[in-house]
């Protein structure tokens, strides 16, 4: 029996891979650091290409079943609480791209990806079994782990994360950029969010230094709140639970109505938020990164997942393309993943610079900007990451 893919992580990148790699007929092994499979926080945005990835991946149905489709990307001025501008999500939109956009729970799209994965012969998942370094001789990749055994495979996939240990031997580029902003997430009742408020919409409340994000999630159950402050935070932290008035701190300069929503929220939860400079190179022989390991973004392009999703069915469709010559697929995968993921990191940084956080004229130029679009021209500007050819041969 030939030697499994091992693949280290089993989030939504690692779990992706493991399906799309078995679906092909390969074996693959997850190797999980964490002592249960899951997924923390709350909300998650999914474009038309995510839902495209479900779709190769098998699991369209059920991961649909688990989103809430929205009507519209809301975009509010957060110091005037007027609208600048919304992008309608309807059926224009699911023409154009053929997918729907739409807001899932973290946890039940990983549920979805973990039965899958579960039900498949091909897949075998461990956990408490983190990996913190491999060897490879040109046949095979070892993968070593935390407890000191070693785990044979016929390649290693690095789909561990921010924080990947694969890639700090693969690219060894040090830590994670800290960008000094500040995340805070809450879940909470619909009931209790403001009655006029309890829009159908991913809204997005942008001020100075500032914003909210608000949207419905587990079938209008809840509402997801993640508000982010520019605060310089100089050191990366991720989900510790902080009170109610750390929260409204980076906030009392916006409109009384953004406050209000900031009010409602509850057992908040702070992450620092850290990315990097996009590089070129993922691929050591028999070893690829994937996801967040390969290309961490900042939030605001709302991709970092649909990435990992599309890297998935790339790298499957890739190792099948090369009849499982790993280091060519891998080198192919690479070269058609590296230019559209690194666009996203670029483009999220200046999403969050031009129209999250400016202030002042900056925020000014925004809105007049942001204006002027219709709903028609946001698809023109949206098409090379949504749909259309430029999805096809990035993925393919
Ligand atoms: C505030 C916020 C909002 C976001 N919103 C969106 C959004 O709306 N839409 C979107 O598409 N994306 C969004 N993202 C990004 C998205 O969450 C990530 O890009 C995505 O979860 C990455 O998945 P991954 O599987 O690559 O990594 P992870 O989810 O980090 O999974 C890595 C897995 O590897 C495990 N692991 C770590 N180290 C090891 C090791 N050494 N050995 C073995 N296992 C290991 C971890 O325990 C984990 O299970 C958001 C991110 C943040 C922070």
């Amino acid at each position: 029996m030939a030697a499994p893919i091992l693949i280290a992580g089993g989030g939504i990148g690692g779990l992706s891979a493991a399906l799309g790699l078995a679906r092909k007929g390969f074996a693959v092994l997850v190797l999980e650091k964490a002592a249960r499979l899951g997924e923390i926080g709350a909300g998650i945005q999914l474009g038309p290409n995510a839902f495209a990835c479900f779709d190769r991946l098998g699991i369209g149905a059920a991961a649909q079943r688990t989103a809430v489709y929205i009507e519209q990307l809301r975009l509010m001025d957060a110091l005037t609480a007027e609208e600048i501008t919304h992008i309608d999500l309807g059926y224009a939109f699911r023409a154009r791209f053929g997918n729907p956009y739409a807001v899932v729970h973290r946890g039940d799209l990983h549920g979805v990806l973990l039965k899958a994965c579960e039900e498949h012969p091909k897949v075998a998942l461990r956990v408490s079994a983190e990996v913190v370094a491999y060897d490879q001789d040109g046949g095979s990749v070892t993968a070593r782990l935390a407890s000191g055994e070693r785990v044979t495979g016929s390649a290693l996939i690095g789909a561990d994360g921010l924080w990947s240990s694969v890639r700090s031997q693969v690219v060894a580029d040090g830590p994670p950029r800290v960008s000094g902003h500040t995340t805070y997430r809450s879940v909470i009742p619909t009931e209790e969010m403001p009655e006029d408020l309890r829009w159908n919409a991913a809204t997005l409340w942008a001020g100075p230094k500032c914003h909210i994000v608000h949207y419905p999630l587990s079938g209008w159950k809840v509402f997801n709140l993640v508000v982010t402050t520019h605060n310089d935070a100089p050191e990366p932290v991720a989900g510790k639970p902080v009170s109610d008035e750390e929260v409204r701190r980076g906030f009392a300069h916006v409109h009384e109505r953004a406050q209000k929503i900031i009010a409602h929220g509850r057992d908040w939860k702070l992450w620092v938020l850290c990315d990097r400079d996009p590089v070129a190179t993922w691929v050591d022989g028999r070893v690829a990164l994937l996801g967040d390991a390969a290309h961490p973004m900042l939030q605001y392009f709302a991709q970092g997942a649909c990435m990992a999703l599309e890297d998935a069915v790339c790298l499957a469709d890739t190792i099948e393309r090369h009849g499982g010559s790993v280091e060519a697929a891998f080198e192919d995968y690479q070269l058609r993943r590296v230019v559209r993921t690194a666009r996203v990191q670029l483009q999220s940084r200046a999403i969050g610079d031009h129209v999250y956080h400016p202030a002042g004229a900056h925020a000014l130029v925004r809105n007049e900007i942001m204006r002027a679009k219709t709903s028609q021209d946001f698809y023109d500007d949206l098409a090379w990451l949504y749909g259309g050819p430029g999805v096809e041969g990035a993925v393919a």
